[in-house]
């Protein structure tokens, strides 16, 4: 594929040249996306990968504009599961009253991310393709097991989450693929995700989720994810195992979540060191089991 020429006028503007494709329909995506494969890029909400891109950290040569797509936008509530249309904003799911219904916990969660203007237009089919091991949309999908549905022109397929994140900003999806659906599962859970920024609106240094259901005074399906502290979120299969079937109580909480937060392997960084970033994991953990038994 030759290079894109420069743009006309000696024009500077900050990311690479690239070509630009404004997709109408669904198939038009596919069928641009098979034509240019590793080459193009899409583009969501633009929220991560124009800053990329302004960065010169992606450097595509060619862009499939998907924002305009009449068909991505919606949010469907089933008895046993919500489906989001990949294009669905942060600020649309915060808002949904189907949403604030179903799993109010997952609304809230939205309104943990950046800040509201980035909320317009960032979408929670970006935030999963962009794989940002802190994305409160990442960590809710391996907590409750959500599932995403991806095109190419060829298939369709279905892909659990803890099969769909692969590493540090990195999925399963192939350069030809478009995700276009977000379905998480129901149950009658309730759920809380607790975060720690440096800066109102910042990424989460750690975040931490929560769901499980309270029966006779006993934890049940207890399911606990961590956030920024490995290459992708992750499950604490430890404290979940060690608060199954036991009675709520505030100790045992802090018990199971110190546990969780010795066994996690964080890389120290400008944000913090590995010793604080494991008292963050236990003290966000902490606080999301009393909020969801409370
Ligand atoms: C200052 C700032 C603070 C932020 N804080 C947070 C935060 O606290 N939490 C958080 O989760 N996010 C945060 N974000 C990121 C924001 O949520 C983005 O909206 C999100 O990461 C990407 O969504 P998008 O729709 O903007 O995707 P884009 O930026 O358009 O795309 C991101 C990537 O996903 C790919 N892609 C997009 N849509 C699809 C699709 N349907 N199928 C396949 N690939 C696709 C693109 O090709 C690109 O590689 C922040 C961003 C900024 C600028």
């Amino acid at each position: 594929m030759d290079p894109p020429p420069p743009l006309e006028g000696g024009l500077r503007v900050k990311p690479a040249a690239f070509r630009y494709h404004r997709a109408e329909s669904i198939e038009e995506t596919l069928d641009l996306l098979s034509r240019f494969g590793d080459s193009a890029k899409i583009l969501a909400g633009g929220q991560s990968l124009v800053p990329m891109m302004n960065m010169r950290l992606a450097r595509p040569d060619h862009i499939v504009d998907i924002s305009r797509l009449p068909d991505l936008g919606y949010i469907a509530s089933e008895p046993d599961r919500l489906r989001v249309g990949a294009l669905t904003t942060h600020d649309v799911i915060e808002r949904s009253q189907e949403v604030r219904r179903a799993l109010p916990g997952m609304a809230e969660a939205a309104s943990l991310i950046g800040h509201w203007p980035i909320r317009c237009r960032g979408t929670i089919g970006g935030s999963l393709a962009h794989a940002d091991p802190a994305s409160e949309w990442c960590l809710l999908a391996v907590l409750v097991d959500a599932q995403v549905e991806v095109r190419s022109r060829s298939a369709s397929r279905v892909v659990d989450a803890s099969a769909f994140f692969t590493g540090f900003l990195s999925t399963n999806l192939g350069p030809d693929e478009l995700l276009v659906e977000v379905r998480i599962p129901l149950g009658q859970r309730r759920l809380h995700v607790e975060e720690f920024s440096l800066r109102a609106g910042d990424f989460a240094v750690v975040a931490a989720a929560v769901a499980m259901r309270v029966e006779d005074g006993l934890c049940r399906d207890v399911r606990i994810a961590l956030g920024g502290v490995d290459t992708r979120p992750i499950r604490a299969s430890v404290a979940e195992r060690m608060l199954e079937g036991a009675p709520v109580n505030h100790s045992a909480f802090t018990q199971a979540a110190e546990a969780a937060a010795a066994v996690i392997e964080p890389t120290a960084d400008i944000d913090g060191s590995v010793s604080y970033k494991r008292e963050l994991a236990a003290v966000l953990i902490d606080r999301s089991l009393l909020s969801v038994a409370a």
